[in-house]
């Protein structure tokens, strides 16, 4: 199979690559890139070709930290975002049709409702939920899945009641009379979010579960993502990707960071390693400490903002080490999870104290998010050969929160421009769901730094297009030693690329997130296709 893409504009994030004209495919794999003629030259004569009439081609996207499973989990839930409910009504119209088609046991879910842009301008409550759904658990989760509205039986499931003071790190909406409304926000919230989860993929059977791991991997790709890392892989979704990559279902690649409690499951399952070209775990995810805005990252000194504190180290110096020693010389990628500069700090000693023998960083082992590495712990991180994946996205939707918990350092949290120039590989990530999984969103934030709020944080690190694109390109495939394989368009990689209907690097950065994703190609097999581009594929 060849295939001849031409009349195109190719952003090919090669090192040292000449400007391109055309690009030929051959089975699942880019066999030339360049010149017009000479990729004509290479093509066979019987090779089809596919003019894209000035579009433009840009190596597939590539998320180095998002949560596969619960973008899948949330995907199936009732839609009920700002476009498909516009106010309370609707939410309970969705949510009433979802429980005729939820099993038993489970929760009828919905998710996606914005308060602030429901007619009704605020938050539904356990009262209009019972409306709905009045004799068995309802959720609701909001977009930012920050916080979720429970009705009545779904309070009780949980064991919350009226006279309860709100849990830590979290709150409890209530009504005038102190009464639970219904809103749980933050770590409770978390906390349910998960244990449904895991609930709803215990209780499904092969079929259902590889259908999560499908829609997860369509909604990525029609955003332009080709390859994935899961951040938190589990037992229980690496069934769901497996069998929908055995069944031809997956439309992504997956890396998958697999949590540390369940490493020793992996290795007597015999399933470590590479599954195929679209399923791969090689790699331990460990948390260090809590979330930026949730203020339980943990800092040195303490939080203006409640919860105040200094917030959480999961793990001590020595035992972090140790499990990070441990994993290094079972020859694991690790990657942890640290906001906090004294988490990044905690982390970066493990990490000395494994890599001192090895002179430099051969696993790749990574920082994950990295919100307050500010100079001095940047510096060392370099020093280290640390990879840092990071989430620009979260400046526009979680900056205003950063700015208030983080007054005086607010202008340093996620400086992507000072790591880079300090020489430390920075991929860039959604976290989604934890925001939306739109890269388009990431790369747009990574170079204006404007809250919603319109603030602009640090603008000494906004970075220059094609600073802020390599993010999501070449240094998100180094993040898990795929390099020689996906991001940048050259002969011998796999043939994952998008069409967008213009160049994000001659888009005004307030643009990025309009510019149309017109298809989305894996291994040279369109995944997503918004207009026919690749007709009778
Ligand atoms: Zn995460």
């Amino acid at each position: 199979m060849e295939l001849v893409i031409t009349d195109a504009v190719f952003v090919t994030m090669a090192a040292d690559a000449g400007p391109a004209e055309s690009m030929l495919i051959r089975d699942d794999r880019i066999a030339a890139i360049g010149p017009a003629e000479a990729v004509r030259a290479a093509a066979a004569p019987a090779a089809e070709v596919v003019r894209l009439g000035g579009a433009t081609v840009i190596p597939g996207l590539i998320d180095a930290h998002c949560h596969v499973a619960d973008v899948g989990y949330l995907a199936t839930a009732a839609d009920c975002g700002p476009e498909s409910a516009p106010d309370i009504p609707a939410i309970q119209a969705r949510l009433k049709q979802a429980a005729g088609a939820t099993p038993e046991g489970s929760w009828v879910t919905g998710s996606g409702y914005v308060e602030y842009k429901l007619r009704e301008g605020r938050h539904p409550t356990r009262a209009d939920l019972d409306q709905a759904v009045p004799d068995r658990p309802a959720v609701l989760y909001h977009t930012s899945l920050h916080a979720c509205v429970l009705n009545t039986a779904a309070l009780h499931a949980a064991g919350f009641a009226d006279g309860q003071p709100d849990p830590p790190g979290g709150a409890f909406g209530r009504d005038s009379q102190g009464r639970l409304d219904g809103v749980v926000y933050e770590a409770p919230m978390f906390a349910l979010f998960e244990r449904n989860l895991r609930d709803d993929i215990a209780r499904m059977g092969s079929h259902a579960r590889a259908g999560l791991a499908r829609r997860a991997s369509e909604r990525l790709a029609a955003l332009g993502l080709t390859s994935a890392c899961d951040a938190d892989l589990r037992r229980d979704t690496f069934a769901a990707f497996a069998e929908a990559d055995a069944a031809g279902l997956l439309s992504l690649r997956i890396y998958g960071l697999v949590v540390h409690d369940q490493v020793e499951w992996l290795l007597a399952s015999g399933l470590r390693g590479r599954h195929s070209s679209r399923l791969a775990t090689e790699a331990v995810k460990i948390w260090a400490d809590g979330g930026m805005s949730s203020r339980t990252a943990a800092i040195h000194g303490t939080y203006p903002v409640p919860p105040y504190g200094s917030g959480i180290l999961f793990f001590e110096r020595d035992e972090l080490t140790e499990m990070v020693a441990g994993f290094d010389a079972r020859g694991f990628q690790v990657c942890v999870h640290a906001q906090g500069d004294r988490a990044i700090e905690t982390v970066l000693d493990a990490y000395a104290a494994t890599l001192a023998a090895a002179g430099g960083n051969p696993r790749r082992h990574r920082i994950e998010h990295g919100g307050a590495m500010y100079p001095p712990l940047a510096s060392r991180a370099a020093d280290l050969g640390i990879v840092v994946v990071s989430q620009p996205g979260f400046l526009s939707a979680l900056g205003d929160g950063f700015a208030a918990a983080f007054p005086e350092h607010s202008d340093q949290l996620y400086s992507f421009a000072s790591w880079q120039r300090a020489g430390i590989t920075v991929a860039g990530s959604s976290d989604a769901p934890v925001i939306t999984p739109d890269p388009r969103v990431g790369i747009r934030d990574a170079r204006l730094r404007r809250t919603s709020d319109g603030r602009l944080l640090g603008p000494a690190e906004r970075l220059p297009a094609r600073d802020a694109l390599v993010l999501y390109t070449t240094q998100a495939a180094y993040a898990c030693h795929r390099e020689s394989e996906i991001g940048s368009l050259e002969p011998g990689k796999f043939a994952d690329f998008v069409v967008l209907d213009a160049s994000p690097l001659e888009t005004a950065p307030e643009g990025i997130p309009g510019i149309k994703v017109l298809a989305t190609v894996l291994g040279g097999t369109p995944v997503h296709q918004s207009e026919s581009i690749f007709p009778g594929r």
